[in-house]
């Protein structure tokens, strides 16, 4: 999949051409200056166009995720950064300066991928020492870097075994320190956890938060999952199709993705329409109002109307399933032609309700957002 990915570990020294100072070497400019740019990347494999006019920029020390679904251009920029592929059309500055002349090996990235891509004839000391070597780092020093990356990740003990006497956690422990030890700026990661199972994929996600803090890499993660997206990252890029649909904090994505696609994307989203808005309240047309589940509130059809009654809006229906899940109950409730989702926190005392129960749902009117559909 990734045919040059052993070359990128064997950067020379002499190949440092990044570090140097653009010409005219303003060193505060060049600080203030993205540390990564594309601009208008245009990427076609023959008649595939994978990425249109991409254009994006990165923060020093910023942890960026591309998230999407499957196809939709995420590799592509990744390798395209990583200079296993050249563009079609545009351009990538890596501290100001353009890298299309500069090879894959030249560019001075850790990379983790999906798969791992240890040596695998290798022990973990050797697959560590691999990248020191390859700058020119000498023997004596390169076992003391090793054990000390080593117990960062906790594998102090594992240093003499192959990866295939490791499990997949430990595995991805030694990518990440594979990609991290000869001290790259640069840290670019694919679907890193996508084979974990899910309490190991939260454990490493703490990890690889823990190693952003520490060593402060830019960093440019890429995932189809949303949680890992949200968990991650200072910034996340929504794809798709090849092209941006919305990039901000996890934070603004949530609360105010920007249409309906990034909605659905990003978490669980009702989208409403006459049917449950009544007619007092009109949608523009090309336009779709949408609530969270979890800012919906249930109650039964007959209670006594809450306080803030006057903020919220409010309708009836029926339970037509629900579902347990931890700490989280979720109701599907039919309005209407609509099913619309409630989830909420189990707290102690708290009324469930069951299928078929008559409830009365209400929101307030201030947390619904308008949507492109
Ligand atoms: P993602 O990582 O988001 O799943 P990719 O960047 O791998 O998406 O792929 C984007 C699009 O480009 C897809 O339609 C994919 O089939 C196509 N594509 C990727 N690599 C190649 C290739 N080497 N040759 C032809 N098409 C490709
Ligand atoms: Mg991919």
């Amino acid at each position: 999949m990734y045919p040059a990915a052993m070359r990128t570990l064997s950067a020379s020294a002499a190949t440092k051409v990044l570090e140097r100072e653009p010409p005219g070497g303003k060193v505060l400019e060049s600080i203030a200056s993205p540390q990564i740019e594309f601009r208008d990347v245009t990427k076609k494999y023959g008649a595939v166009t994978a990425l249109t006019e991409l254009s994006l920029s990165v923060r020093r020390g910023e942890f960026l995720t591309i998230l999407g679904p499957s196809g939709s251009g995420k590799t592509t920029a990744l390798m395209l950064l990583a200079g296993f592929e050249a563009p079609t059309n545009g351009d990538i500055l890596i501290s100001g300066r353009s890298v299309a002349a500069v090879p894959s090996y030249g560019r001075d990235q850790g990379i983790v991928f999906q798969n791992y891509a240890l040596f695998p004839h290798l022990t973990v000391n050797r697959n560590l020492e691999f990248p020191l070597e390859m700058r020119g780092v000498k023997a004596g020093q390169r076992i003391g870097l090793v054990e000390r990356m080593l117990k960062r990740v906790h594998l102090e003990e594992f240093g003499e075994r192959l990866p295939s006497q490791l499990s997949g956690g430990q595995q991805q422990r030694v990518a990440l320190a594979r990609a991290l030890i000869a001290d790259p700026p640069i840290l670019l990661l694919d679907e890193p956890l996508g084979a974990l199972d899910r309490n190991l994929r939260e454990q490493m996600q703490g990890e690889i938060k823990s190693l952003h803090r520490e060593f402060g890499k830019t960093t440019i993660c890429v995932t189809h999952d949303q949680e890992e997206a949200l968990t991650l990252s200072d910034r996340i890029i929504v794809m798709r199709g090849g092209r941006i649909e919305q990039a901000d904090t996890p934070e603004a994505l949530y609360d105010r993705p920007a249409n309906r696609f990034v909605a659905n994307f990003l978490g669980e989203a009702n989208i409403l329409d006459s049917s449950a808005l009544g007619e007092q309240q009109n949608v523009a047309p090309g336009t779709v109002s949408m609530i969270r589940p979890e800012r919906v509130r249930i109650s039964q059809a007959n209670a006594a109307p809450l306080s803030d009654q006057d903020q919220r809006h409010c309708v009836n229906g029926t339970v037509e399933d629900t579902t347990y899940a931890g700490p989280l109950r979720k109701y599907q409730v039919r309005v209407g032609s609509l099913s619309i989702i409630v989830r909420e926190h189990v707290a102690s005392g708290q009324q469930i309700f069951r299928i078929g129960d008559a409830v009365r749902l209400d929101w307030l009117r201030a947390d619904v957002r308008l949507l492109t559909a």
